[in-house]
């Protein structure tokens, strides 16, 4: 019944008007006041390619953020071990720069593990924090932190998060891999212990504490727009926080659910998992412009859903989404960039590149 949304030629008509009134895209739209960016903030989109992107257009009263980047590109994402990736050896390419076989975190095929971006910005001083709408342990976020053969080990997967120095805020949901253990162990008290501030709700977080973990959800987060302004609201508090550092940060936010939508054949799911995303992605470029030294880099691990808009009748004036596949494909993904250093990802790159082409720019 959800699969098809169909919208009237009417409605496509006025938002082809509205973006034509609305062409002001120039890198001047960001203050450079330097070449190298201080701030880097990586957005992952899960299962978005240029079609989840288009359906945000579609149904979209507002031009959306992803119009508002200067440079795009274009990414492929296949894996050591398949031409077609899942979440963990794409989230593990762009973070660590390594392809590796799907199902592995943080290793490369070899399953020696290599270090993330997050990893390395860390130890150069940088301030660094995840946020999913996922449990922080699933394949994305943990590829920015844990090191695991298998994505499934959860618990394992929240060890290495309570034992990493390198990450100072964590917001996604996932509690129960902390807590409900096979070991017994409980690790929000254990990390609790050892410094970190830990909250289950962003709503009196002090954003002036050094290690947050905010665990908002036993599983995953609801999905939007049950779960409201969670998203854009972790991320706003994530940049008041990460922001105090003298020394720059890196943020990884995640767009989790948009995959999950996609894999359900789901439209109205995916639609309103790309609105809150597109909600997101705009209070970050907001920050952006006004600071002026931080890189926005949004892209995506994989496609999902295999989607598609035709009009069912042939007759070119309907738009209506079609899912060709429950699971993954290999189409190409989007990146956009924005502010210093964003001019390096035009083009077609490897998801390898990406982190490569961020750590050039510093
Ligand atoms: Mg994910
Ligand atoms: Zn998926």
């Amino acid at each position: 019944m959800k699969k098809y949304i169909l919208l009237s030629v009417l409605s496509t008509l006025t938002i082809l008007l509205s973006y034509s009134c609305n062409s002001t895209k120039d890198s001047s739209s960001y203050k450079s006041n330097s070449q190298k960016p201080t701030n880097i903030i990586l957005m992952i989109g899960d299962g978005m390619s240029t079609p989840q992107v288009y359906a945000a257009m579609l149904t979209s009263e507002n031009t959306t953020s992803f119009e508002r980047f200067p440079i795009t590109g274009l990414v492929k994402t296949y894996s050591k071990s398949h031409k077609i990736t899942d979440s963990a050896a794409g989230g593990t390419a762009i973070a660590t720069g390594h392809k590796t076989n799907n199902g592995m975190i943080g290793m490369n095929s070899d399953s020696i593990p290599v270090p993330s971006i997050l990893e390395t910005l860390s130890e150069k001083g940088m301030k660094t924090g995840v946020i999913a709408t996922s449990y922080i342990t699933h394949a994305t976020p943990a590829s920015f932190v844990a090191k695991n053969i298998n994505r499934n080990n959860y618990e394992e997967i929240a060890m290495d998060f309570a034992k990493s120095d390198k990450v100072d805020l964590l917001i996604g949901g996932g509690k129960k891999h902390f807590t409900e253990r096979k070991d017994g162990i409980n690790l929000i008290k254990k990390m609790t212990s050892e410094g970190w501030n830990y909250y289950d709700t962003l709503i009196n977080t002090d954003v002036n504490e050094d290690k947050i973990m905010i665990l908002a959800s036993d599983g995953h987060l609801p999905s939007y727009p049950s779960r409201g302004e969670f998203l854009p609201d972790a991320t706003v508090l994530a940049l008041e926080n990460l922001s105090k550092s003298k020394s720059g940060f890196f943020l990884m936010v995640e767009g989790s659910q948009i995959d999950f939508a996609a894999h359900d054949s789901d439209s109205t799911y995916l639609v309103n998992e790309m609105h809150d995303f597109d909600n997101t992605i705009n209070k970050v470029l907001d920050f952006a412009e006004k600071d002026g030294n931080t890189l926005v880099i949004v892209t995506a691990d994989h496609e999902t859903g295999g989607l598609t808009m035709i009009d069912p009748n042939g007759s070119y004036t309907e738009t209506s989404f079609k899912f060709s596949t429950g699971s993954h494909s290999p189409l190409l993904v989007p990146i956009f960039a924005f502010g210093p250093g964003s001019e390096n990802f035009s083009g077609i790159m490897d998801n390898t590149d990406i982190i490569k082409t961020i750590l050039k720019t510093l």
